[in-house]
Order: structure tokens, then sequence, then C-alpha cells
């Protein structure tokens, strides 16, 4: 791979254009800004490189679907995303959010890291390797969806339409970073979600506060229904709630001894002297990556503005969201959920979904974790930290492990990369080194794949 790599640094500077001429482009779902001619950049550029290329239209954004190389059998997707965040506050910004500016080795662009860096790296690998090699030893499927940053609303709705398209053998995920270490990460899962919003109801009109005498406070009401919910040890209380957790197994225990989590720096950044429950060490980790939560994310009731004003609200209304772990499911727990309310009485109280996401894992021991893990050994002269799952959440189970499809992420985050907030950043170092990491998993993944096919003859010829 030796003429790959070397290519790749002599072509730095084109595929570092590509990526400044994207994040030039603004892409903001949420404000319906830029999308049309950002996904129309992505359609060219695949197509520029050779590839077959189409918006495939959906309710909300489409999705750009992009080929390589489709007379090979094995066939490995990458999945990213075109839209933004919004880049408020721009006043917070040291260069302009869309001017794709190099500063200290650093560029700077909202996008940049989540999710056109990666994005760009993995056409940039392609392009590389035709260039070198001629041909993909693989063929290579790109997804690239419009709406991932407003909760990948169609997500579900695309994958129901084309199902062809998206089968893989391997799934390259969007996002990936280097931790405070300098070392990369490979996540090989995320949490699940089941957002909710619970909502309790007393009189059709908020009062003078000295009816509470005599008049129930649905705030009241609402706390109390909460209380019910999980106790100061952070065990959750509904029924049934944990039954499908899965048990750790030996190998989930090793993983998680050798993953670094920098406790000192964590608890530093956040003006914080320990952790919940003053955990520490494995079982702070544990507790981070293996535990589903329960989290109230916001409570509105009554008055809160400035000065006095004595009153009995009408309402109040709470938004919760429960991180869930596999093999949880989020409809199921939803469900759990009602029925815990009515048992203690609380059957007035509504409950709103919101987002249902189900948890994703992948197996460490197979040959797309395989391939990421050597070819990192070799382009960045460590192995990855692996990182079981991820504590924060996303559409994979949908994609990728729904579909029995295996997924690892793998991108050029840094621990300084501010996604979603002012600065977003990469490294112009790890874009580089990037576009030769994925550039090796290109060559690795099928030669693993093969490897593993030959195993399984052999074991079935013994038989
Ligand atoms: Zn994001």
């Amino acid at each position: 791979m030796k003429d790959v790599y070397e290519y790749i640094e002599r072509n730095k500077d084109r595929y570092i254009g590509w990526l400044q001429d994207l994040c030039r482009q603004p892409s903001v779902a949420a404000q319906n800004r830029g999308m049309k001619e950002a996904a129309g950049m992505v359609e060219q550029l695949l197509r520029q490189l050779g590839g077959t290329a189409e918006q495939i239209p959906t309710s909300g954004f489409p999705v750009v679907y992009g080929e390589f190389q489709n007379d090979k059998e094995t066939a490995l997707s990458f999945y990213n995303h075109y839209d933004v965040q919004p880049e408020d506050p721009i006043e917070l910004w040291t260069s302009p959010p869309f001017a794709a500016e190099i500063v200290n080795g650093r560029i700077i662009a909202r996008g940049v890291a989540d999710n056109k860096g990666n994005l760009i790296v993995r056409l940039a690998a392609v392009d590389a390797y035709k260039a070198v090699k001629g041909e993909l030893p693989v063929k290579i499927k790109f997804l690239v969806e419009g709406e991932e940053e407003i909760g990948s609303l169609h997500l579900r709705e695309f994958v129901d339409q084309n199902r062809d398209k998206v089968q893989a053998d391997g799934c390259i995920w969007e996002f990936g970073y280097k931790g405070a270490d300098g070392r990369l990460q490979a996540c090989f899962g995320v949490k699940g979600m089941c957002f909710v919003e619970l909502v309790c109801r007393g009189a059709n009109t908020d009062m003078h506060s000295s009816n509470a005498a005599i008049i129930e406070n649905p705030a009241w009401r609402l706390i109390w229904a909460l209380n019910t919910l999980k106790t100061p040890d952070e065990r959750i209380r509904i029924k049934g709630f944990y039954d499908k957790v899965a048990p750790l197994s030996v190998a989930d225990r090793e993983v998680l001894n050798e993953m670094d989590y920098d406790e000192e720096s964590t608890l530093k950044k956040f003006g914080l002297d320990s952790f919940l429950l003053n955990l520490k060490g494995l079982p702070l980790k544990e507790k981070l990556i293996y535990q589903p939560t329960c989290t109230i994310c916001g409570f509105q009731t009554g008055y809160t503005g400035e000065g006095k004003k004595t009153v009995l609200p009408s309402e109040a209304r709470v938004k919760i969201d429960f991180r869930l772990v596999p093999d949880q499911e989020p409809h199921e727990i939803y469900r759990l959920l009602r029925e815990h309310l009515d048992d203690h009485g609380f059957s007035d109280i509504e409950l709103i979904p919101y987002t249902m996401t189900n948890p994703a894992r992948t197996s460490l021991e197979g040959p797309l974790a395989r391939a990421v893990v050597k070819t990192a050994k070799e382009v960045y002269g460590c192995g990855p930290i692996i990182k079981p799952m991820s504590a924060a959440t996303g559409p994979m189970y949908i994609l990728c492990q729904g579909l029995g499809i295996p997924s690892v992420s793998a991108g050029v985050g840094n621990f300084t990369s501010n996604n979603h907030a002012p600065n977003e950043n990469i490294l112009v170092t790890d874009f580089i080194q990037g576009i030769q990491h994925i550039a090796a998993i290109i060559d690795q993944f099928p030669r693993e794949m093969m490897a593993e096919a030959n195993a399984e003859n052999r074991e079935g010829s013994l038989t």
C-alpha cells in the first residue's frame, strides 16, 4: 500500500481543496439552507471519480447514492451525511464558519469534522486507490444522507425502499475521532434511544395560587410521577426495564479494561469534582458504555421568569430520554413506561413518543473489525482504542445491524473538534492519515472476507 500512501501525500492539496469547496457550501438541514447545492456537489464528485451517482428522493432531503466497481461481489459501504448543524453563535468563531480557512494546521469550518471531512476522506481514498491500482478490490457504496443532524427522519423510509442498495458485507460508520491521547478510536456500536414527553394537566387555566389549597397542582403531580422512575442510586424502577440488557462477556470486560478514559481531564473540562455516585475506573466505564440511562432533559411549568408571580399552573411537562443498550427495544420501553405510570396511579399523565432508536452493536471479531484494526496499526503506528459502543445514539441499527450488516466507525475528528459548536475543526495531518487508513481498509476488507470464507469452508469439509 506504500504506493497508495505516497500518492495521497502527493495529492493532498487537491483533496484539501475538495474539502474546502464542500465546507464553503453551507448545508444546514434545520434551516433548509444550501441543501440542494450540497447534495449536487456530492453527486458531482462521485461522478467525477468514475462512480455512478444519483439523488434518491425521500419525503425529506434526498440521499445521495454512489457506487464503484459493481462487478465485485463483496461490498463495503460508507455511511455519511452532507447536512451540518447551524453555525450559531457566530460571534464565537475565530474565523468565518463557511470559509474553511487553515489556521495552525487546522481546517476550521462548520461541518468539517461532522461530517464533511469523513465524507471527503472516503472519496479521496477511492480516488487514490483507483489511480494507483487501476481498479478497486471491492464494490464500494456511498450512502450520504441529508438529515442526520435533524434526526435522520426519513432514513428508515429510504432503507425500506432501497434494500438492495443498502445491502453490504460491512459498513464504515460516519463519525470517528482521536482521543486526548492522540490514538484513533474505533467504535463498534451506539446506544439506542426512547425519547418521550410526559404531560400532566390540571385545571383548564392557570389560576391565582390561593386556589392551591383546594385544587391539585399538576407540577407536583408530575414530580411525584418522576419520583417513581428512578432512585438516587441510579436504578431505573420501571418493571422489566433491565430484562433485555445483554450480560457482558469476558471479551467485553477485557476491551473495557483496555479502553482509556481520561477521568481527570474530563472532570476538569466540566468543572466537577467527581462523577455520578463517585464512580471511578472500570465501574465508571461500564456505566458509561454498557448501562442504560433515564435523563430529565427539561421541565416546564408555571412561571420561572424574572421577579415573582404567584400562580397555580394548569400544566406541567417534562422531556425524558432513555439511552438504551443491546438488546433493549425502544417501543417496548415506551410500553413498559406507560404500564409503570398506570400501575402507579398516573394513568392521567399523557405520554408522547418522539425518537425511537434501537441500540446497535457489532462483534469485535469479524472481517470488518479485523480490517479496521490491522490497517490502523499500519497507518497510525499503533492499534486503535476499541470502543465497543458509543455512549451516544445514531441510526446505525436501521442501516446496519437490523439488516445483518456489521459496522465500525473510523474517522478524522479529534478531542477538540468542537462538533456542533463554534470553531469546529480537524487537523490537516489527521485528514491525510484518514485517507490512508480508509484506502488501507478498502484493500484489506476483501482479504479478510476471503480468509473468513476459507476458514468456514475448511471447517465445513472437516465435519
Ligand atoms: Zn452532528
